[in-house]
């Protein structure tokens, strides 16, 4: 990790302060220092070492080592509250990176069912960009994040041009499913992954260690640190380990003076700028919204709405897997390279529905040898027993917004600089439950057409989150239903704006960061044309 000592003063003032240095801020950052404006990049946590990844690699495959990235403590407290436990602490990561360090690396487009949910179908809320706006910061966003992929979709939305990189071949057991999906009339395709088949933007090719979730030693898979990197070389400041305590506004209530942030010596400081980008991810963005409450906003910043906090969403998993007499080599390829995107864009189920073909289903050898209470051939014997036969189908379903849903504070609990800490409240709709009961009965079909004994099913009573945290500073047009613009400025205040999920109106059933890299990318040449 960096050094704690490191000079954390504050720049003179800014021309943009963006806190947050996941992708969402690191796009914005680079963008808009490429462009020659004076950035400051303030992020919570610290920097991680790219020389320690082997090391962090190591420690990932011994049982019982977790959190690579420093989730957890009281830095990170938290509370959940409402009918389902919230696991935040496994949902993100404070670094210098965000949890692009963490992260698995699928990277989808939404769909344009996605943008006019309300209008076609009468739930949720209407985006107000449609697909064919964002379409070409969708194509930006692909080559910024190195996708690799293929046109062979026949449920994508549609595009112009190739993806910067081709895609990866279909693992062993993607075969296996591609032949039983056939034949119950199930197209399979391949995933788009930010993760290099080639090498590409000063990373090499992927190797095939197969741990990409949690970390990726070699570079291949994509973090926000590229970003990063970007922007200091073009002159950006990155200050790590710089918790922003609350944003200070003008006497008049328009604009947004600075960022105050602490530094790992206690000290607090100051940095001013023309204009701030919150970029905390959809939890964080919320907190320090509300923790900046003052006199003239005594519900918190941006929040003349009510809103901030409220339709907080995420996408529900829904899986099943067994063993099947044949060899599936599962652990070889630790990321999903075939998807089937058939449910999709129907109306039964009306929420969105992907299915996601795993290539980690069962344990990894590594885990299993370790685990074991057997030596020599006995052990060989039981790992060649178990190992290598197990499939497992797993999927997202979307969850429409709901207002009770949302983040809010708990002052009854602080963190480590004595902030009321995020109380996440999290419930699972009828529409959600039907539709992850509905992606089940596909997911047995599935697995039964390979004469799987299936050994686990996760329905609507076991799901949980895929920590997509979207939805709660919502996009619109109206400044009574929504916290920002479209051109993501938040109605009340002049030059503050925001980036990430938390924007998203509804949220699909698509991975969510290549629609936040997407908007990153217009929000920079707005911010950039108005700075
Ligand atoms: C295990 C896992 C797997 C995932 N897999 C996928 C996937 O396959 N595909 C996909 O699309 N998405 C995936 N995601 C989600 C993806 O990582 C997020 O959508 C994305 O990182 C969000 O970007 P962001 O920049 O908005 O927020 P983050 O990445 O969360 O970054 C926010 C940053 O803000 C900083 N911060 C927070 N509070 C403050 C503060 N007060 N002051 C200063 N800095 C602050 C944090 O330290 C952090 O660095 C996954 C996430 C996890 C955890
Ligand atoms: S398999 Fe995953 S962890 Fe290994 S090099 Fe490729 S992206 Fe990185």
């Amino acid at each position: 990790m960096a050094d704690a000592a490191a000079d954390r003063t504050p720049a003179p003032r800014a021309d943009a302060c963006v806190v947050g240095a996941g992708p969402a801020g690191a796009i914005v950052a680079a963008r808009l220092a490429e462009a020659g404006h004076d950035v400051v990049v303030l992020d919570a946590g610290p920097r991680f070492d790219l020389a320690d990844r082997e090391e962090q690699l190591d420690a990932h495959l011994r049982p019982g080592v977790e959190g690579l990235w420093g989730m957890g403590g009281e830095r990170d407290a938290y509370a959940t509250e409402g009918p389902r436990d919230y696991p935040l602490n496994a949902a993100r990561v404070k670094g210098v990176g965000g949890s692009t360090l963490h992260w698995q690396g699928m990277v989808m487009r939404l769909h344009e069912r996605d943008f006019a949910m309300r209008s076609r179908h009468g739930v949720g809320a209407d985006w107000p960009l449609d697909y064919a706006d964002l379409r070409p910061h969708y194509a930006e966003a692909e080559r910024e994040l190195g996708v690799a992929g293929a046109d062979d979709n026949p449920f994508a939305p549609p595009r112009e041009e190739p993806f910067p990189l081709p895609a990866f071949p279909p693992s062993h057991s993607d075969a296996i499913f591609a032949e039983a999906c056939e034949s119950l009339g199930l197209p399979t395709h391949s995933v788009p992954n930010a993760r290099n088949s080639e090498p590409y933007d000063g990373a090499s090719a992927c190797v095939g260690y197969g741990t990409c979730k949690p970390v990726c030693p070699s570079g291949a898979k994509y973090t926000a640190e590229r970003h990063v990197a970007r922007a200091e070389a073009a002159g950006a400041r990155v200050i790590d380990r710089a918790p922003v305590q609350r944003l200070v506004h003008d006497d008049a209530g328009e604009r947004v003076e600075a960022a105050v942030y602490a530094t790992p010596d206690g000290t607090e400081h100051r940095q001013d700028a023309r204009a701030v980008v919150l970029a905390c991810g959809g939890v964080e963005n919320v907190r320090l919204l509300l923790l900046s409450a003052s006199e003239s906003y005594p519900d918190g910043l941006a929040n003349s709405s009510g809103l901030v906090g409220r339709y907080f969403m995420d996408h529900c998993f829904a899986g099943a897997g067994g063993r099947i007499d044949r060899e599936t080599r599962q652990n070889h390829v630790g990321f999903n390279t075939t998807e089937c995107h058939a449910l999709y864009d129907g109306t039964d189920p009306l929420p969105g529905v992907k299915l996601e073909f795993l290539n980690y289903a069962g344990p990894s050898p590594v885990t299993q040898a370790l685990d074991a209470d057997d030596w020599g051939d006995a052990l060989l014997e039981s790992l060649r027993e178990s190992y290598g036969t197990h499939l497992a189908v797993g999927g997202l379903v979307e969850q429409f917004p709901d207002a009770e849903n949302r983040i809010t504070l708990d002052r009854s609990t602080t963190d480590d600089h004595g902030n009321p800490v995020p109380e996440v409240r999290w419930s699972i709709g009828q529409r959600t439950r039907a539709a992850i009961e509905r992606a089940n009965e596909v997911q047995v079909a599935i697995l039964e057409e390979l004469d799987a004994e299936i050994d686990w099913v996760v329905g609507p009573d076991a799901t949980g989150p895929a920590f997509h945290h979207m939805g709660t500073t919502r996009m619109g047009t109206d400044p009574a239903e929504s916290v920002v613009a479209p051109d993501c400025r938040t109605h009340d205040l002049d030059n503050l704006w925001i980036a990430g999920s938390s924007v998203f109106p509804t949220g699909g059933a698509m991975n969510p960061t290549l629609t936040i890299a997407a908007l990153s990318c217009r929000l920079a040449d707005r911010l950039d044309g108005w700075l």
